[in-house]
Order: structure tokens, then C-alpha cells, then sequence
């Protein structure tokens, strides 16, 4: 075929950025006479995933940056958001603008695969050749479990030694990014799509009502409301402003330029331990908060871990020690190849306890209900479950600890700079999951990773799950008797309290002896600080100032509960994808 033939639609999904992305550069070696980059709104994101605010501004970010990115590259292009579901509209699109080759990166996430499975099925019936890469990983996921004999990568170690096996260990070297990018068709053309009559995505009774009523407009017409195929605006997709509160900035220029600041500071790289970082440190923060820019392919993993690279190598010698894997950064993405591999061995189950082999079962307060036997939990096809609550008490500690007012001031400190910020120290998240899982309230690590996949700007569902499976010692680790204490945990890091200060502001002005156990304050000190601390949970502002709850149970008693509610199911040595738990039969244990 002659390029000038050759009509290429890129499909960008984890990849936002030109630098380094291996699917481009692959698309762009085709040398077309037509390349159309798009991004096609998925209603599995739209509706099925638990998808807050903070996420899409960020998401919508990264589209105008990378839409940016293709203007100043060529005047006449941009990022075509295509406003349909990817199985119908990429037929539609195929023939419509007279597609030859269809690009874009591997996603190995369950439901990804899935629908790129049907995709390919579709692009071959239409005569449309497929090309992938892979280039959201260090390693393949799928290599590294060959590599690693078939299995889920359950430990660092397997992944060192699997990863040793495919390229010495070492990564592929980052592609540096288009120098130009080949015309789309004019807007006349690429308009032809209005005429396409759209149907409506079946509303389900979900949460992210508020998206799905604004989406839903927007399927009347691919092309968006000016019909020019621009990112959507936050009131497009119906979110208000207000509801968006990180300070946390999208998009591939941000990316880089946080990269270049921590590269810059090679004593930083050096000598970063992870567990050396304090997770109470805000403005700035202890370690990179590069994560959600990883997930959203705004910046490439291969970039990260070689620009990193070069300043250990540089560092050699150097008479400060140098860290190593797993506590240093390489070591972190090397954590982050783990648990997608981990993922692509296991498949969907992963994300669930009935059906996953890799998970240990824990007879958790609230258990999921409605599984389906093929151990796919998603029965209303919404991707919402549902519970059987033999706890209203533990209920009531969920929706406390959710909303941030457990009464344990580092807790909740730490859950209302996620909600606000969506972003949380690592360690920051090992309290909270410890808390609410073996290390407190005993409910099922599920119930957690749901609410942080609301709540992440980095939401990434192998990261997600398999660190909530870490925490709650049901895979991965298993040194349940090690727990978070939601006080001497925080006072180690941060005596003064500043977390607290900042993000439970009822409680600034105490002083640093109760601020991690302001029920202790005598009344005539709460008074003067202008915070009582009361009993029943509520957060409220009086004539006297304002409440803040008591501890919602007494931390020491229900560690020893949960220490021996895990050690027995421990003895009974259950995993998720055992034939008594996949016919319910344990419930009786
Ligand atoms: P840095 O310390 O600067 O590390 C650099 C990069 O390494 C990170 O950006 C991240 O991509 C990767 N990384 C570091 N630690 C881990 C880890 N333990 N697992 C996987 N990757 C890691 N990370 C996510 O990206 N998405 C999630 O949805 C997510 N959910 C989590 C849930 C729980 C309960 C816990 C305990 C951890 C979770 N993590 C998740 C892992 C980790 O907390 C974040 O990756 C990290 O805090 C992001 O901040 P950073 O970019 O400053 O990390």
C-alpha cells in the first residue's frame, strides 16, 4: 500500500502523551497520509467505574494537553474526541473516513481486554489491520508471568528474576517524541460522523448519576456540542466546578516537568527510601506523586525509570549511600510491574475475593453477595455490588471512616486530604487500610479499594486492589499481627500534628499533647480551643464552637479482636477461588 493510502486512526486510552509511546511511533511509521488521533468516551469509564470529580478534571486535563501538544505540532490537528462507546463507534469511524490501519497500546487490564478482543474481531471483519504495542509497563505483563513460570508475581524478588529473564532486567530505552504529525481530514470530513444517528447507553441505576444525566445529552452527538470534537468541559459531562477540589494538575507538560524537578535533585533520587518518607509531609509532599500522571500515560513508566537511572549510575561512588530495590524509586515501579502482572495472571477475579486463587479468605464483616459462581461479581452489570451487612456497627464504622470522622484525628486527617485532594502518602494509605481492614473494623478490603477507586487521582484497579490485598493481609503479605496504631503511627511522623491541623481544622488549636487523642483534652482546654469533642459521631459547629467526635471504639480492644479473628482464618487456610468458598459453603466455618 502506498502511504498515501494509508489511513491511520490512533486510539489514545493509557497513553496521553508523545513522548515515548511506542504505539505511536509505531502508527507513525506507517508514514500515512491521514492519521486521526482519538480518544473514544467509553461507557465502561462513564458508567460502570466509580469515577469522582477530582479524576476526571484531572483525565480532562491531560486531553487538552496532549490536544495542545498535536495543534502545536500541526495547525490542522488535534485530539478527536469521539463522544461513543468504542465497539460501535469504531466501525462507524472505519468506514466513514476510510480507515486502514487501527493503533494503539496494550492494556491488560481485565475489561480492556476484553473489548480490544472484540475490537480486533470487528477491525478484521472490516478489513482494517490491528497494530499494538505495549508501552504502559516496564516489562510486558503478560511476559512477565510467562517468565515467571505461568504464575501471578507475588513478590518483588519474582519480578527481579522474571524481568531478568526478558531483557537482562533492564527496560526499553524511552522513544523520543514526534518531531511532526501528518494531516487528519479536513473538518468537513471527519464531520460526516454527525450524520451517524447515535444510540442512547442504557442508564443503570448506579452511582455517578450526576455524570450519566450530562453524558447522556452528549450522545446525541459524537462530536460534542460545538461539533468540533474538543475535551469536554466539566459542565459538559455534568460536574460542577465545585465539586472539584485537588490542586493536583493533569497533563503531559506537568508530567515532564515534574520528572525534570526530582531528576534535577539527584541527592533526593539517591538516597530515597520509600519508608523513609514521611507521610504526613504536604506542600510539598515526601515522594513524587508522579502516579496519577503514570496512570493516565501522561508520562511514560521507560522515561521515568531511566531518567532515574542515570542519576544512580551517576551516583556510583558517591561516598552518601545510594538506595536500593525495592525501597528505592526504580524499586517502586518495579512494585507497580508487579501487580499488573499479578493481574494479567489471575484475570477479572483479581479485583475480587470469590474466584481469585491468589487471595486468602477472611471471614470480613460485610461479605459480598451477589457473586456470580464464574467469579465475576458485577450481576447488575453496573459495576456496583452489593453486601450482606451481619454488622450495622461495622457499617456505621465504614461510613465513618469514609467520611473522615472515626474520631481518630490521623484517620481522618488522612481520608479527608484524600477526598479533597485525591492523593494520599503511600503510608498514609497503609494506615487507612490497616484501619478499616485486620487493623480495626475488620471490613472487607473490597469495601476499601471501592471507595479509593472513587477517590484516587491515580486509580490504577491491578495497583488498587493488590495493595488493599497487602494491607489486609489477604495476598501478598501476611505478617498480620504488624499493625498501624492510628496514634503512635502518626505521632511518629509528625509530633506537631501539622496533617491533623491542616485537614481536621476543628482541631488546629489544640495543643500537640491531644492532638492525636483530643478526648483526653480536659473540657475547660476544648472550650478554649473551640472544639468539643462529643460522642455521637457528628461533626458540627455550636455557640461554643465545634464538635468533634470521641473514638468510635476503643483502638486497643478491637486490634486484639481482629488479631484473633485473622490468626483463626488464617487456620482454616482458605483462598478466594477454593471450591467451598466458590459454593458459599464457608459462610458456615
Ligand atoms: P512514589 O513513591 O514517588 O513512587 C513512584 C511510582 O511508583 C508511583 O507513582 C507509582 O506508580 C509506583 N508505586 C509506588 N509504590 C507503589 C505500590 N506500592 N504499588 C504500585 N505502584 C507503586 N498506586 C497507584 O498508582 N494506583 C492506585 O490505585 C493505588 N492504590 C493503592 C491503595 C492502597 C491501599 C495502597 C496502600 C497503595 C496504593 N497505591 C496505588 C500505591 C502507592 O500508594 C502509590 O502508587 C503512591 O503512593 C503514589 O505516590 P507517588 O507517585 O508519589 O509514589
Amino acid at each position: 500500500m502506498s502511504p498515501k493510502n494509508i489511513v491511520v486512526l490512533y486510539w489514545h486510552r493509557t497513553d496521553l502523551r508523545l513522548h515515548d509511546s511506542p504505539a505511536l511511533h509505531a502508527a507513525l511509521a506507517l508514514n500515512p497520509s491521514i492519521f486521526i488521533p482519538v480518544w473514544t468516551w467509553d461507557p465502561h469509564y462513564v458508567y460502570h467505574s466509580r469515577v469522582g470529580a477530582n479524576r476526571w478534571q484531572f483525565l480532562l486535563e491531560c486531553q487538552t494537553s496532549l490536544s495542545n501538544s498535536y495543534k502545536s505540532l500541526n495547525p490542522n490537528q488535534q485530539l478527536w474526541v469521539v463522544r461513543e462507546g468504542p465497539t460501535t463507534v469504531l466501525p462507524k469511524l472505519w468506514k466513514i473516513w476510510g480507515v486502514t490501519h487501527l493503533v494503539f497500546e496494550t492494556d491488560t487490564d481485565s475489561y480492556a481486554r476484553s473489548r480490544d478482543g472484540e475490537v480486533q474481531q470487528l477491525a478484521k471483519e472490516a478489513g482494517v489491520e490491528v497494530i499494538i504495542r505495549m508501552g504502559r509497563n516496564l516489562f510486558d505483563p503478560d511476559e512477565l508471568v510467562r517468565k515467571n513460570g505461568g504464575k501471578a508475581t507475588m513478590s518483588i524478588s519474582q519480578v527481579e528474576r522474571a524481568a531478568e529473564k526478558i531483557n537482562g532486567g533492564e527496560p526499553a530505552k524511552p522513544l523520543a517524541g514526534p518531531k511532526e504529525i501528518p494531516d487528519a481530514w479536513g473538518i468537513e470530513k471527519m464531520k460526516e460522523v454527525e450524520a451517524i444517528k447515535t444510540e442512547k447507553i442504557d442508564a443503570t441505576p448506579d452511582l455517578n448519576a450526576e455524570v450519566r444525566g450530562g453524558v447522556e445529552n452528549q450522545y446525541e452527538r459524537i462530536t460534542g456540542p460545538k461539533g468540533d470534537f474538543g475535551v469536554p468541559t466539566l459542565k459538559e459531562i455534568g460536574i460542577s466546578e465545585s465539586s472539584v477540589t485537588t490542586p493536583h494538575r493533569g497533563g503531559e507538560e506537568v508530567a515532564l516537568k515534574i520528572l525534570k524537578e526530582c531528576v534535577e535533585d539527584e541527592e533526593y533520587v539517591g538516597r530515597f527510601e520509600k519508608p523513609n518518607t514521611s507521610p504526613a509531609d504536604f506542600e510539598p509532599q515526601s515522594t513524587t506523586l508522579l502516579s496519577p500522571h503514570l496512570h493516565f500515560g501522561s508520562l511514560s513508566v521507560r522515561k521515568f525509570w531511566w531518567d532515574v537511572q542515570h542519576v544512580l549510575e551517576k551516583r556510583k561512588g558517591a561516598k552518601k549511600p545510594t538506595s536500593s530495590v525495592p525501597t528505592n524509586l526504580p524499586g517502586q515501579l518495579l512494585f507497580r510491574d508487579m501487580y499488573f502482572a499479578a493481574q494479567a495472571a489471575v484475570g477479572p477475579a483479581f479485583a475480587t475475593t470469590r474466584g481469585n486463587p491468589v487471595v486468602r479468605l477472611i471471614d470480613w464483616h460485610l461479605q459480598s453477595k451477589n457473586l456470580e459462581k464464574d467469579g465475576t461479581d458485577d450481576k447488575r452489570g453496573d459495576g456496583t455490588r452489593e453486601y450482606t451487612v451481619d454488622s450495622p456497627e461495622a457499617e456505621e464504622w465504614f461510613t465513618r471512616w469514609k467520611e473522615g470522622r472515626t474520631g481518630f484525628p490521623w484517620i481522618d486527617a488522612l481520608m479527608r486530604q484524600l477526598k479533597q485532594e485525591g492523593w494520599i502518602h503511600h503510608l498514609g494509605r497503609h494506615s487507612v487500610a490497616c484501619f478499616l481492614t485486620r487493623g480495626g473494623c475488620y471490613v472487607s478490603w473490597e469495601r476499601g479499594a471501592e471507595v479509593f477507586e472513587e477517590l484516587l487521582i491515580d486509580h490504577e484497579t491491578a495497583c488498587n486492589v493488590g495493595n488493599w490485598m497487602w494491607l489486609s493481609c489477604t495476598a501478598f503479605f501476611a505478617q498480620f499481627y504488624r499493625c498501624y496504631s492510628p496514634i503512635a503511627f502518626g505521632k511518629k511522623w509528625d509530633p506537631q500534628g501539622d496533617l491533623i491541623r491542616k485537614y481536621v481544622p476543628e482541631l488546629a488549636e489544640f495543643d500537640k499533647k491531644y492532638i492525636y487523642e483530643p478526648w483526653k483534652a480536659p473540657i475547660a482546654d476544648q472550650k478554649k480551643w473551640g472544639c468539643r469533642v462529643t460522642g455521637d459521631g457528628s461533626i458540627s459547629k455550636s455557640e461554643d464552637g465545634q464538635t468533634y467526635p470521641k473514638p468510635m471504639f476503643d483502638f486497643d480492644k478491637r486490634r486484639q479482636i481482629c488479631l484473633d479473628s485473622m490468626k483463626s482464618a488464617y487456620d482454616v487456610g482458605l483462598h478466594g477461588a477454593d471450591k467451598d468458598v466458590m459454593n458459599g459453603s464457608w459462610e458456615k466455618k
